[in-house]
């Protein structure tokens, strides 16, 4: 019986299987992929406090799990297939193996959705990016072009806009599912040219994105693609066992609590999340500090 089982070694996890195992807790990390999370996506990070000079995703990630095994947490990659509340404590289960566990931390993430064009996901941290935030910096005065209609496009469009020297804001229809107020901002910004009834139908370059192709064969020199066409909550574990808020997104106190006593929530799957690394890793020591003493009270 371990005391925390953690699902997944994003930031948010391996954050919480550091504090949980720091706090003396007997902590079990459950990772179906690679430990790190979508961070190692990230071509570059720079805005993590303390990483003064930028690394890669992967760079960055690199002795998180060793950090948390220092102080005695397990990691295994299995994948987790149900969690099973059980009176005081809860199962788990997955292809191969049940565990069982004084409290649940789950940080499994969210995933950006791929907007499915030829060269997306080979591009993917070479100029084809999911987080303006985390990338918008590199493109300083340099093109780039978002797609998507929703409020996170024309929000990143507005943000890049900033950065680079021109946007191009492409999207399927001829009309915005975004805010009006969003759509006029976007409408008045000189730098953001907007292409309406296209999609982009391939991207190409030789190590970095150099041009992308639309639907119409219209092809545009732009040096990143930003694609901001929806989130999907990584929230199938849990969607039966707590509330969700309407975008499916797992409602949490202040202590990173569920609706569920012993079930805790951490990182981008939680509602209100800003997405960012720092605030995955804040949520996870929150969610430790927490489900340790809840199983102190127990
Ligand atoms: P969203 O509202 O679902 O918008 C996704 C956009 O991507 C839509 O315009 C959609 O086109 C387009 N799209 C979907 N699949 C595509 C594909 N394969 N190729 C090209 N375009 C594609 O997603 P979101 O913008 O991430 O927002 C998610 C939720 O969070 C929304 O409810 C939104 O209002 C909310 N949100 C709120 C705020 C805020 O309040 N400040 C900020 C961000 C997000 P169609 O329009 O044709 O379907």
């Amino acid at each position: 019986m371990y005391d925390i089982i953690i699902v997944g070694a994003g930031p948010a996890g391996l954050s919480s299987g550091i504090y949980a195992s720091r706090l003396g807790a007997k902590t079990l990390i459950l990772e179906k992929l690679n430990p790190g999370g979508q961070i190692t996506l990230s071509s570059e990070i720079e805005n993590y406090p303390g990483v003064c000079e930028p690394k890669s995703g992967i760079e960055f990630m690199a002795c998180w799990p060793e950090q948390a095994k220092r102080f005695g947490a397990e990691i295994k990659s299995e994948e987790v297939t149900k969690i099973i509340p059980n009176e005081k404590k809860y199962k788990i289960k997955t292809h191969n193996n049940e565990y069982e566990a004084k409290a649940i931390i789950v940080a499994t993430g969210a995933t950006p959705k791929r907007a499915g064009f030829e060269g997306e996901e080979e591009f993917i941290g070479r100029g084809v990016s999911y987080c303006a935030v985390c990338d918008g910096f590199f493109y300083k005065d340099k093109i780039v072009a978002v797609v998507g209609g929703g409020d996170t496009a024309l929000e990143e469009a507005l943000y890049l806009s900033k950065i680079a020297k021109k946007v191009y804001l492409i999207h399927r229809r001829d009309k915005f599912r975004a805010a009006p107020h969003t759509q006029k901002k976007v409408f008045n910004t000189p730098n953001i040219e907007i292409i309406f009834n296209e999609t982009v139908k391939k991207v190409f370059g030789k190590e970095f994105v150099e041009g992308i192709i639309l639907s119409s064969g219209k092809e545009l020199r732009v040096d990143g693609v930003f694609v901001f066409v929806g989130m999907k909550v990584n929230n199938e574990l849990v969607k039966d066992l707590v509330e969700l808020n309407e975008w499916g997104e797992v409602k949490v106190n202040l202590n990173m609590e569920t609706s569920r006593k012993g079930l805790y929530a951490a990182g981008d799957i939680r509602e209100n999340s800003v997405k960012q690394v720092v605030a995955a890793a804040g949520d996870g020591a929150v969610a430790a500090i927490n489900a340790t003493k809840y199983i102190e009270g127990e």
